[in-house]
């Protein structure tokens, strides 16, 4: 009966035996964390200790979810798994919502509303409260509104605490948002975290029957848990108090989320009787790769000290690849890839590729279908199916056939323009009776019983896109896409909402740019618009028409978690890029916790990857070599030509020397001179004379906003007055 223990070390085996009381599990990367809370599942199960039903394992992807299920069931061998409650804390909640969600006044049919529903309903509130989304933009307070929540916070008391003028105007909405989502019996994503804390909290029979219904309670990657996942996990688990969690502070990096890595850190005082277990050996990685990791975390200062060691053999140094340009980057990733299945006899499966931030996937996914390498983009929707990416290319389709009302429907209020469903449902009762397509019926909108106010709106798209029109007949496709995001503001929008989810839409919007100025250097006569949707709807259908599981997994760092390849490809190694912009200490941590994160998925072979030069912000931008591959032991490092750094580093005297000891303030000499974090003062000025690429010389009239928001009205000798975005205009003061 014990015998599927020896699979374990002792360390491990014990994690599995000690079954009552609370118990942590401490360590590092590939360990065998998830493989303890694997085995001991069935050990409980094997044992009697309990039966499948009485056993609540939480994760934090679906796909973890469903491989442990997998493994359980392998364990077990008779399919004795089954009534087992493993899943995420979104969908485990939801589960137990639906049968005792009506004590809280609530349906159990509940709408679960995703977060386009619940921003129309938050836009909804905001319009019955008069306020304006020019003085609190709607992300930032659907931000505001979900933090809060995450740390389980609800309307009342965040109305008490109310600091500032946004969190003022937040809990007014947040209040009636509240009461609209209870109207429509409808719970978002947040309310699957906080809804059971309050029914735990006014209906104690209910937790009790849980907490005798789930005796054992067990929670992977317990670092990312946020407060309500932890005050959730502490009532299930008071009565029986068998709680197990495994977690590895190394690995936080869900704090911009709401995680609190304080979480794990207290589990002890939390839980005074607890026994903690440390797992030192590492199952996964080579000895070069787990010294890398290790070498670069020993530079936070904030983390619990623990060394790795591998149970393997040394391994390959990590490769560094020097790349001129991310284009470049891709296509060495692509004949690396190529040649190490020849050479090693590896599939596609046993690559992966990483990336800081989602934009930086189009580059590779291009590159990929180019050189027929099957890939799939995980934890994202591939780039051309992003909401923003099918904004955009929306108006270009438009501006090319006016006839296709998809697209219309698309744009007509995004930004929005007051142009809503009843006004919509008018316009096109307006052109049916008249016999003429949408776009012509909003064009002779003064003809028909509009207010005048929709008709004000409607004349103010109609020219937009007559503009953009004229433009597009001349013009490159960059030029139209650069008109378009200055006129309609729809970038800088995102960029002043400041939301992690925005400033990565905004980002996408930049790599669109970049992706147009690339088509229109790459094509004779600069390509047509048409020529350039049709690039975009052959790439946007190549995922699809994939069929096997044999390919090439890409994805950001955050959603690499958990998984392991034998191949892994760390790209786009640059300051500001990864280590992504850091304004504090703790967010440069959090950066070097990702780096971590991402090479202790490796089980074979690294490489790391930087290009001198990037489309980045929609510009090109002159890159330094990121901080983080300086703090990685110089002499498991060696170039393509086959130079081990450390060499190459002694021949060159110190430049790039690897600091004693690491932290942020010791920033490697090579990396010292990264660009200002903080957005450049432009210089411009009233009267300054510019340089843009598309619209040529012009005057400098007017400069308004500074930083990030600055515009200036420039007067161009051959195109006229326009107001750019100083940030992506990307001006040479002549
Ligand atoms: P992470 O922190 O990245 O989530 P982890 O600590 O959860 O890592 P696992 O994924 O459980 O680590 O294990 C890493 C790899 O090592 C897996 O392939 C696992 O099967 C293997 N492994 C773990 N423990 C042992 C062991 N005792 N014997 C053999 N292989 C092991
Ligand atoms: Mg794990």
């Amino acid at each position: 009966m014990t015998d599927f223990l020896l699979d374990l070390n002792d360390v491990q085996r014990q994690a599995v035996r000690a079954t009552e009381g609370p118990v942590m599990v401490l360590a590092g990367a590939g360990s065998g964390k998830t493989r303890v809370i694997t085995y001991r599942i069935a050990w409980l199960i094997k044992n009697g200790y309990a039966s499948a039903k009485n056993i609540l394992a939480l994760t934090f992807t679906n796909k973890a979810a469903g491989e442990m299920r997998h493994r359980v069931d392998v364990l077990l061998q008779q399919g004795s798994a089954g009534g087992l409650w493993i899943g995420t804390f979104h969908s485990i909640f939801a589960r137990l919502l639906r049968n005792d969600i009506h004590l809280l006044g609530y349906d159990r049919n509940f709408s679960i509303f995703d977060a386009d529903d619940s921003k129309s309903l938050i836009r909804q509130s905001m319009g019955e409260l008069n306020i304006s989304p020019d003085s609190v933009p709607l992300n930032t307070l659907q931000g505001i509104i979900s933090r809060a929540k995450n740390s389980f916070i609800l309307p009342e008391e965040f109305r008490r605490s109310a600091g500032d003028y946004n969190q003022q105007i937040a809990a007014k909405v947040y209040d009636l948002y509240t009461r609209k989502l209870r109207e429509n019996n409808a719970l978002d994503f947040d309310d699957l975290l906080i809804k059971p804390l309050e029914l735990f909290r006014e209906h104690p029979m209910v937790l009790e029957a849980l907490q005798d219904t789930f005796r054992y309670l067990l929670i992977d990657e317990y670092q990312d848990t946020n407060k309500a996942q932890y005050l959730a996990a502490k009532m299930l688990s008071a009565k029986h108090r068998n709680i197990f969690v495994v977690g590895d502070d190394a690995q936080s990096i869900y704090s911009w989320r709401g995680a609190d890595i304080s979480n794990i850190l207290n589990f002890q005082d939390d839980y005074t009787d607890a026994l903690t277990f440390k797992l030192v050996e590492n199952y996964r990685s080579t000895g070069t790769i787990l010294q890398a990791a290790n070498s670069v975390i020993r530079n936070n200062l904030r983390q619990i000290k623990k060394e790795l060691v591998s149970h393997r053999s040394a391994g390959d140094p990590l490769t560094l690849i020097e790349a001129r340009n991310e284009r470049h980057e891709a296509e060495k990733i692509g004949e690396y890839i190529h040649s190490i299945r020849i050479e090693k006899g590896y599939e596609f499966r046993s690559f992966a590729v990483f990336y800081r931030t989602n934009a930086q996937s189009r580059v590779l996914e291009d590159l990929m279908r180019q050189n027929r390498i099957p890939y799939k983009i995980f934890g994202s929707v591939s780039f051309y199916k992003r909401k923003e990416i099918k904004d955009a290319v929306a108006y270009l389709r438009f501006l090319l056939n006016d006839r296709d009302s998809e697209s219309l429907l698309r744009i007509i209020n995004f930004p929005p323009r007051k142009i809503g469903e009843t006004s919509i449902g008018k316009l096109r009762e307006f052109a049916e009776a008249e016999g003429i397509t949408l776009y012509e019926a909003i064009t002779r909108a003064d003809e028909g019983q509009f207010q005048s106010r929709l008709v004000n709106s409607l004349k103010g798209f109609s020219s937009l896109i007559e503009a953009l029109r004229l433009l597009a007949e001349t013009g490159t496709v960059y030029a139209v896409l650069t008109e378009l995001f200055s006129l309609t503001s729809i970038p800088l929008l995102l960029k002043e909402e400041n939301t992690a989810e925005s400033l990565a839409r905004h980002e996408n919007l930049q790599e669109l740019l970049s992706m147009a100025r690339d088509f229109s250097d790459n094509n004779p006569d600069q390509g047509s618009l048409g020529d350039f949707l049709e690039t975009i709807s052959l790439a946007s259908n190549y995922d699809e028409s994939q069929d096997s599981d044999n390919y090439v997994s890409l994805m950001t760092v955050h959603a690499s978690k958990g998984l392991e390849f034998p191949v892994v490809f760390i790209t786009g190694l640059e300051e500001r890029l990864f280590p992504l912009n850091c304004y504090e200490p703790e967010q440069l941590e959090e950066e070097r916790r990702l780096f971590y994160v991402a090479m202790t998925r490796a089980q074979e072979k690294i490489f790391l990857s930087w290009a001198q030069t990037r489309y980045l912000y929609g510009q090109p931008q002159y890159c330094l070599k990121s901080m983080f591959i300086s703090e990685i032991d110089s002499s498991i490092v060696k170039t393509e030509s086959g130079t081990v750094l450390a060499d190459r580093k002694e021949r060159q005297g110190t430049r790039n020397a690897v600091p004693e000891s690491g932290g942020y303030r010791q920033r490697p000499a090579g990396a010292v001179s990264a660009p200002s974090q903080k957005p450049r003062e432009s210089g411009l000025r009233e009267g300054s004379t510019v340089h843009h690429a598309v619209f040529g010389q012009g005057t400098v009239l007017d400069v308004q906003g500074r930083g990030a928001g600055q515009k200036a009205l420039i007067r161009f000798r051959n195109a006229g007055e326009k107001t750019l975005m100083v940030q992506y205009a990307n001006l040479r003061v002549l």
